[in-house]
């Protein structure tokens, strides 16, 4: 290790908050779908910032939009009207493919917090459907209709209202009491989640492909029948694509590759992929007529008015113009098909390893999980305690490719929307000759 790679890691000891456990490696530059270390290794970038570079590192055409914008005006806050964000908003309504509006932040967790807010507005101030419970005496529509439906291994970011969302113990851990108004259901699953609902239900939120639980995709018939449940109860159904939105699956709506384009929900959020690394979340609202109780009638996507809800830096002309040139490329260059074809690819040729080692290969185009074996531990002859997929990780990347783990057994590949084949086929030569040094 050099001098100056020591002294990095001295002064984050002493000076950077301990909260991530972070990899063995210094990373100091980028191009296309590759990176290197600050001792001039070169990696194989299958992470791409946990799916957030989607045209790779420095795109010269972003490097441009960026440089350009840079040079004219960066920040305005939203006191303001800027071009940017006004094409930024009408280019995401135009992916959704219905009329709705868009709400500017700066990450997924926040993104997630405009849609409880939402949430919370909807079912503080507009109209209850008809009643359909009775608790007792009293009638849904003298209660507060507060509370949101999660799913269980979800994941919603690391505000205390997302770990509220979120549907794993070990990110609330030390950090009770939680939010109120969230509870979890076991994902896929329409009995449960209909036992769960109760007169203070007000939405449903999922992630259509769970990400951080190892790329679980919703069934077909579960996102229909939380759509069909939402309007027979009158709930809000909000979909978290941080992850799998934009482009990742093949299609800029993740639940459309599921479930198709007929579809639609109230509200999705997103963050992640949408401006290729520069910090943006965004979410889109439905363009649809609700009842408020003081008796007007608006739409949904007008729910958050002037002064209810605001971030300083969410939208700015440097992000937008970023993220308008990342999207343009995505359009331009077919990437929505590239992430379809060369994920079915990469599928295909991780399961033709025909590795006792792996389990199960799963996703939707370029989120694929790959899920180790129960008997990896033993078969790789690893000591009592440690992770399978933390260990992995670390032979990949001496073995020169950079994976994410999730959870203890699985392990994700979440390569830029333009990796070629011949990238994929050079990963999955790597991680075959890694599993092969193991069985
Ligand atoms: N939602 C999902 C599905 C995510 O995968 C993540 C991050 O991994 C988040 C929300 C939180 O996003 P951020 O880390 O930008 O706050």
């Amino acid at each position: 290790m050099t001098a100056q790679a020591v002294d990095t890691l001295e002064l984050y000891r002493k000076y950077v908050v301990p909260n991530y456990g972070r990899f063995d490696l210094q990373l100091s530059h980028g191009k296309g779908c590759r990176v290197w270390d600050e001792a001039g290794n070169e990696y194989l970038d299958f992470g791409a910032g946990i799916a957030v570079c989607s045209l790779g590192h420095c795109h010269p055409r972003v490097v441009a939009a960026l440089s350009k914008q840079l040079g004219t005006l960066v920040h305005t806050s939203n006191l303001y009207y800027t071009r940017p964000q006004a094409l930024l908003a009408q280019r995401l309504v135009r992916y959704v493919g219905s009329p709705g509006k868009i709400f500017f932040c700066n990450s997924g967790a926040e993104a997630n917090e405009a849609l409880y807010k939402i949430a919370r507005k909807f079912g503080n101030e507009a109209e209850p459907p008809a009643p359909i419970h009775t608790v007792g005496e009293m009638v849904e529509t003298e209660r507060n209709r507060i509370e949101i439906i999660t799913f269980k291994n979800s994941f919603h970011g690391r505000t205390l209202a997302g770990i509220s969302a979120t549907g794993q113990d070990k990110v609330k851990k030390g950090f009770e009491p939680m939010v109120e108004g969230f509870l979890q259901v076991p994902f896929n699953d329409t009995p449960a989640l209909l036992a769960a609902i109760t007169p203070r239900t007000v939405a449903i939120l999922l992630e259509p492909i769970q990400g951080e639980s190892g790329i679980k995709p919703a069934d077909a018939a579960f996102l229909k029948d939380v759509r069909d449940i939402c309007d027979k109860h009158g709930l809000l159904m909000m979909l978290d694509e941080v992850q799998c939105g934009l482009g990742r699956t093949g299609d800029w709506c993740g639940w459309k590759t599921i479930a198709g384009d007929d579809l639609l929900p109230d509200a999705v959020s997103w963050a992640k992929g949408i401006a290729g690394g520069f910090p943006l979340g965004a979410i889109w609202v439905r363009d649809k007529k609700i009842q408020m109780k003081a008796g007007s009638e608006i739409s949904l996507a007008d729910l958050l008015g002037p002064g209810s809800h605001g971030t300083t830096f969410g939208g700015t002309p440097l992000v937008c113009a970023g993220a308008n040139e990342v999207l343009d490329v995505i359009e331009s260059e077919g990437l929505l098909e590239n992430a379809r074809i060369l994920g079915d690819h990469a599928k295909q040729a991780l399961l033709a390893l025909g590795s006792p080692l792996i389990k199960e290969v799963r996703g939707i185009g370029l989120m694929v999980g790959i899920e180790l074996d129960e008997n990896f531990a033993t078969q790789a002859g690893l000591k009592e305690g440690a992770v399978p997929s933390l260990h992995m990780v670390n032979l990949l990347h001496a073995a020169r490719l950079l994976t994410v783990p999730s959870g203890t057994h699985s392990i994700r590949w979440l390569p830029p929307l333009n990796v070629s084949r011949a990238e994929i086929d050079e990963a999955v030569a790597i991680l075959g000759k890694v599993l092969a040094s193991l069985s």
